[in-house]
């Protein structure tokens, strides 16, 4: 079985997909119904307990969008919570809408996490009429702005790949620790000891990304993949990232944006180039043919985890591992020198 028997035809999921009516639909139920609870609880009688808020029961039900942020609140939640991500796999944040299914759980939920900062581009109203009504945290808005970066071809909005550099990513996660933590203050003290130790391991994950990556020969550090993931990652590493597509995978790139880059390529006789498991890798092969039109040969470096992890259950399947993978296929690729397996060995074999 292929990983492309994860990823359904697009007509399938436009059919599965719910539009923004819909959506409007769902949460009005769910607000119906909450506006009749507290009209029947008055009618209770004098004796009735007074309305409180009651208190969440444990495990925690967390929703989160991306597998970057479910790995931080399984980490940190440990067995007070039960988290569910809505992207799996392979699958692009730009283009995905939520299903009946995710607005089912969504709606259900004791705590929604979002990226935020438009990641989540189709899914933004969603989220928006969503906060009315349940406690929903936006992670990455959370950074410290003056720390992001915006985009010429984005206009007025700021980079959301805020995951690709650890060091600033701690901030939002340390927003999922305190988001677990006046959700359910019982478990203060365990959301505390498991959230050290979750930042810790990012601490480790990006020292060790700076020591290989700076093994990387100073004309080799130019990081060209898919679409513009890579730019917290290449200010925090100090390498030059050119995305074949913009910000987002929404924009199609260009017959001129192709033919501006196969020069690049050969004039700055760049060997390496990555594919992205988010995105479809037509771009990269149009860019290695070019390259080879021109007698310049041009290889794929490896694939990397840019806005999607590797397979639950796998290293490659958490944020440390898509880190060390990053990381490790980017220094072999460009030729620096760390081990095939990585930060700790337990990578698969990067090539
Ligand atoms: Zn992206």
């Amino acid at each position: 079985m292929g990983l492309s028997d994860n990823k359904q035809p697009g007509t399938d999921l436009a059919r599965r997909r719910f539009g923004s009516a819909a959506v409007l639909g769902a949460v009005a139920v769910f607000a119906l119904a909450a506006a009749g609870l507290s009209i029947i609880a008055p009618n209770l009688g004098p004796f009735s307990a007074p309305p409180s808020k009651a208190a969440v029961e444990v495990p925690l039900k967390i929703v989160a969008t991306t597998s970057m942020l479910a790995d931080a609140a399984r980490a940190i939640g440990g067995e007070r919570v039960e988290v569910r991500a809505l992207m799996g796999p392979g699958v692009d944040p730009h283009a995905y809408r939520q299903t009946r299914t995710d607005i089912a759980r969504l709606v259900k939920s004791d705590l929604a996490i979002w990226n935020g900062l438009y990641l989540e581009a189709q899914m933004e109203d969603f989220f928006k009429d969503l906060a009315k009504h349940k406690t929903v945290f936006a992670a990455a808005e959370i950074v410290d702005r003056a720390k992001l970066l915006g985009h010429e071809d984005y206009d007025g909005r700021l980079d959301p790949h805020v995951w690709m550099d650890p060091d600033l990513w701690t901030q939002a996660v340390a927003g999922v620790r305190d988001q677990l933590i006046a959700l359910d203050p019982a478990g203060e003290e365990i959301y505390r000891r498991n959230g050290q130790r979750y930042l810790e391991q990012i601490s480790a994950v990006a020292k060790y990304a700076r020591t290989v990556l700076e093994t990387v020969p100073a004309g080799n550090r130019v990081l060209l993949t898919a679409h513009d993931a890579f730019r917290y990652f290449g200010r925090a590493y100090g390498f030059e990232v050119i995305g074949i597509q913009g910000i987002s995978t929404e924009s199609e790139a260009g017959l001129n944006r192709i033919k501006v880059l196969v020069d690049m390529l050969v004039e700055r006789k760049i060997s390496a180039i990555f594919i992205e498991s988010s995105v479809a890798d037509r771009n990269i092969r149009a860019l290695i043919e070019g390259a080879a039109s021109r007698g310049h040969k041009v290889v794929v470096g490896g694939e990397l985890f840019s806005d999607a992890m590797g397979l639950p259950g796998t290293y490659e399947g958490t944020y440390i591992g898509m880190i060390d993978h990053n990381a490790t296929v980017i220094t072999r690729s460009l030729g620096g020198a760390t081990k095939k397996r990585g930060m700790s060995g337990k990578l698969a074999v990067t090539g």
